[in-house]
């Protein structure tokens, strides 16, 4: 009780340090800087420098989802901030799916200063976090707007997103409190999963190995989602790291889809959800495909179908969860805790892909840290399930043993039955002293106590003989009312003070019985043995009754 209580503690310890780490270090890395106000205008082959003079001309209201996709101007708000070799600025705004970016600076002295991207898009100026950061020329005159143009935007998510004003120490800060970040849960992830897969290798429980996909997709998203692929492949197109992106996050969703379903696979509360939960795991990152194949055709169409099948991840989650809860399962309330964020922010993508919430960097960025907190809460959840199936295996060997010591003992009596008896007799090395002990006339007993009294006589009888001899002494019924007594040579028990012992048991009415007693003494090695030892203790024990009972008789080797 005390062990359980201290092992929720310090999960729940474990849990609330990782929320309180989470958000402020998050908080401070991702929108570094001044917001700029962003305007839209479609491309119709503007110059550059009528649109900069006639800024009215673009459209600020129009939410960017509805200008569909294409090739767009964008301009910021007003800036008015110097760009020094001391002080340098830089411009962030988040990456989206697009064939090229210009951007034009533009100064107080009406001159202007352009980026081109190549062939790579926005690959160079990759942050992490996924942030593209570009510096600002250095120029004597204020920086006073940005306009930037944007070749085949794909317009899923927008055109320009949350284009921010910041000084490079600042893209630096922000750098370094996502590596340490993304490190964190890298470095988590991969220790998460050499373990898990470890203790597959030992367990062989379907449920670790989808936990260990689920830990190796969410790693491969981490890097390609940080921005880190951009600098560890600096050649690779920037759409083409998220097409990275959102494969490695199908695979982590399918692979989250057969964890739930192999984790409460006992507690599936229908047939139909367990399927559904295949369909899912495998939609997942089918859809995911569709997006790294037709993503350049149309990725709203894609995209859209990518966030639905995500959607039916929510479908299969939240149904378990609640038959799980109706089933009382034990660790549910981990699981729960652990999906809660996942669900809670999958939900929301799911609202901004449909347009029912606008995006934010806070959504575009939060995937890895919720599903980092769902592995570590998860591994959590695994655990504790590896602590019950040890419990069950715990309580199915007790059964066992219990099983097989019941079949070692006379119902009636409570003593050896001959079968155990000669399991445990038959093999020893040093000689054996054999008593064979059967209770004078009982038949008679039957008959005046009827059958049931005759078997209390035998109950008190085995207790008697019982509390005679010593407990290193073997005590078995052999059958009906015969008893019998092994102990080595060297300790002989003394047939005479067990008769002497028997005759003062109480018995029922106050009844005396007694019994007569044949032994005799040899080695016990084989079966072989133990048939010529039984058949002179048996001699012997025919001789005190044929003497008039009540007596003992030990087999002497004159006699053979
Ligand atoms: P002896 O002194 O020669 O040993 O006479 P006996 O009557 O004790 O021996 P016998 O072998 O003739 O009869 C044994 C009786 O024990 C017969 C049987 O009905 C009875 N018996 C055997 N097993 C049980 C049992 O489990 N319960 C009861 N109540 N009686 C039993
Ligand atoms: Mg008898
Ligand atoms: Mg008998």
């Amino acid at each position: 009780m005390v062990r359980a209580l201290s092992c929720r503690l310090i999960c729940i310890a474990l849990v609330a340090l990782f929320a309180c780490l989470v958000p402020p270090a998050h908080a401070q890395a991702g929108v570094a800087g001044q917001p700029l106000g962003v305007c839209l205008l479609p491309d119709t082959g503007q110059r550059v420098e009528d649109l900069i003079s006639r800024p009215e001309r673009f459209d600020c209201r129009t939410p960017q989802h509805r200008f569909g996709s294409g090739n767009f101007w964008a301009l910021t708000g007003p800036i008015d901030r110097r760009s020094t070799f001391v002080d340098p600025l830089v411009v962030r705004f988040a990456s989206l799916w697009q064939d090229g970016l210009t951007i034009h600076f533009v100064y107080a002295d009406g001159k202007l200063r352009r980026w081109d991207s190549d062939a790579r898009g926005i690959s160079p100026l990759i942050q992490l976090g996924a942030i593209a950061q570009a510096p600002v020329p250095v120029r004597d005159p204020a920086l006073v707007r940005v306009l930037f143009h944007i070749q085949r935007s794909a317009n899923a998510r927008g055109i320009l997103l949350d284009p921010r004003i910041a000084t490079l120490r600042q893209g630096d800060a922000a750098n370094l409190m996502l590596a340490a970040l993304y490190a964190f849960f890298a470095g988590m992830a991969l220790a998460l999963l050499v373990y898990n897969l470890a203790l597959w290798c030992a367990m062989r429980h379907r449920f670790q190995l989808h936990y260990c996909m689920l830990l190796a997709a969410m790693l491969g998203y981490t890097i390609t989602s940080s921005g880190a692929l951009a600098w560890l492949a600096p050649a690779l197109a920037n759409n083409d790291r998220l097409r990275f992106n959102y494969l490695f996050m199908g695979l982590a969703g399918g692979a989250a889809a057969l964890f739930t379903r192999s984790f409460f696979h006992d507690h599936m509360p229908r047939r139909q959800l367990d399927r559904l939960a295949s369909i899912v795991a495998l939609a997942v990152p089918l859809s995911a495909l569709g997006v790294v194949l037709f993503g350049a055709i149309n990725l709203r169409i894609a995209d859209l179908l990518y966030a639905l099948t995500i959607g039916g991840l929510l479908a299969i989650v939240v149904p378990t969860l609640l038959g799980a809860w109706r089933q009382r399962s034990h660790f549910l309330w981990l699981f729960a805790l652990a999906w809660s964020a996942p669900i809670v922010l999958a939900t929301t993508r799911v609202l901004a892909s449909l347009r029912v919430l606008p995006w934010s960097f806070w959504l575009d960025n939060s995937t890895v840290l919720s599903m980092g907190a769902e592995a570590l809460i998860s591994s959590l959840a695994v655990a504790y399930r590896i602590k019950f199936l040890r419990e069950e295996r715990d309580a199915a060997i007790t059964r066992a043993v219990l099983a097989r010591k019941l079949a070692d003992i006379d119902p009636l009596t409570g003593l050896l039955n001959r079968r155990a008896f000669l399991q445990r007799a038959i093999g020893r090395t040093d000689p054996q002293q054999l008593l064979l002990v059967d209770i004078d006339h009982f038949k008679r007993v039957n008959e005046t106590l009827g059958h049931d009294g005759g078997d209390e006589v035998l109950r008190l009888f085995a207790a008697g003989l019982r509390a005679t001899v010593p407990d290193s002494v073997l005590i078995a019924r052999m059958g009906g009312e015969e008893f019998a007594l092994l102990a080595p040579a060297a300790q002989p028990i003394e047939a005479e003070r067990v008769l002497a012992a028997l005759r003062t048991a109480r018995m029922p009415f106050d009844l005396t019985i007694t019994a007569s007693i044949g032994s005799c003494t040899g080695s016990l090695v084989r079966e072989t043995d133990w048939k010529a030892l039984y058949r002179r203790a048996d001699s012997a024990l025919f001789e005190a009754k044929a003497a008039g009972r009540d007596r003992a008789r030990a087999f002497v080797q004159a006699h053979r």
